[in-house]
Order: C-alpha cells, then structure tokens, then sequence
C-alpha cells in the first residue's frame, strides 16, 4: 500500500500549544509545594517529547515518572487490550497525579490507566493529551474519557510525528503530519 504524508501541525505551532498549556497547568496546581509536589507521568513511549517539552515548561513543583504502554496493533488500528509495564512499583498514594499521553482515541487505553491508577489511592488525577481524536470514541467512553488538557482536537486520521510511530517509524518528525494509505 502506498503513503503519503500530509502536514497537520507544524513544529512551531505545537511547541506554542505546549507552552499554552504549561502555562494552564502551572496555574491549575498553584496549591502544590516543594512537600507535596505534582506527580507528571509520561507513557512510553509516544508522549516523550511532548512530556519533556512540558514538563520542563511548568513553573510548578513536579516530579516525573515513566510507564511503559503496549497495545497491539494491527496496521494502524490497536487489537486486544492494551499492557502496562509500570517499571518499579509507582507510588501514587496520595499523590496529584498528571498522566500525559500522547493521543486518545477510542479511549480504551486511558480507561484500563485510570482504573489501574484509581487502585492507587492517588489525591487526584487529570489526564494532559497532544491530541485526542473524539470522532472515535468508543460510546462507552464518551462521557468518562476526556483530557483535562489538549493540545489539539483532530479528525480522524492517523498521525506520526512528535514522538507517535507507524510501526516504529517517524518518531522523530519534528512535525505532527497525517499519513494517506493509497491502494494500489
Ligand atoms: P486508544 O484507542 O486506546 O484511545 O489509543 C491507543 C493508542 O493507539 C494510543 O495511545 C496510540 O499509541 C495509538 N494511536 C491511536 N491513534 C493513533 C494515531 O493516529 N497515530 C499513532 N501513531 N498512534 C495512534
Ligand atoms: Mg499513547
């Protein structure tokens, strides 16, 4: 099959987005202290550039911790449910919990992270997301699956770029771009 590449959010206009949104967040979590410091967790590894970008762009205490997120895919479509590999046990006990993800999209992923992460008794948790494509929400996410904070709402399109792969591939564009699959 071929592909071809279309641009949908250049370098620039994201690293202004993340910047807005740091800015939000800072002033969001104005309670937390140097003692009670905001917990950032990045999932591995689609959101890394988005996380440090962020994070380091907070003028609020932060700590920073990492899981790793597996789900299968089939092409570009995820099959079966997603696998977390949370390295050595993550406290999150009483914690102010900030998931940052790189994309929701039927909103399974985020579902099972909440449940394993509510388990935790974390203080409280907000879901930070670069992109969230709402057109494929499951129905039985659509009310309970929603960033507390978004970079961007786009259609449905399958993108790379800024840290998301196609099998593996394209990570590292500088821009978030949409792939076309063309039948031959
Ligand atoms: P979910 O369907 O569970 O909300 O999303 C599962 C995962 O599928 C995302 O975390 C991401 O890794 C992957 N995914 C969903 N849409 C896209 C996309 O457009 N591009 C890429 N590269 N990955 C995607
Ligand atoms: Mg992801």
């Amino acid at each position: 099959m071929k592909t071809s590449f279309h641009m949908m959010y250049s370098q620039k206009e994201v690293e202004n987005r993340i910047r807005e949104l740091a800015a939000q967040i800072s002033s969001d979590y104005q309670n937390v202290t140097e003692d009670d410091p905001l917990l950032a967790l990045c999932t591995l590894r689609g959101a890394v550039f988005f996380f440090t970008d962020l994070v380091r762009a907070l003028s609020v205490p932060c700590e920073v911790d990492f899981l790793k997120v597996h789900s299968y895919t089939e092409g570009t479509r995820p099959v079966g449910a997603p696998v977390f590999d949370l390295g050595e046990d993550i406290v999150l006990k009483n914690r102010h919990v900030l998931i940052v993800e790189d994309i929701i999209d039927t909103g399974a992923t985020m579902d099972a992270m909440l449940d394993l992460f509510r388990m935790k008794d974390p203080a409280d948790i907000r879901i930070c997301s670069l992109l969230d494509k709402p057109d494929r929400r499951l129905p039985k996410y659509q009310d309970t699956i929603h960033a507390d904070y978004l970079g961007f709402k786009i259609p449905d399109q399958f993108v790379i770029g800024w840290g998301l792969d196609y099998d593996g591939k394209y990570r590292l564009l500088k821009d978030i771009m949409y792939l076309e699959f063309h039948k031959d």
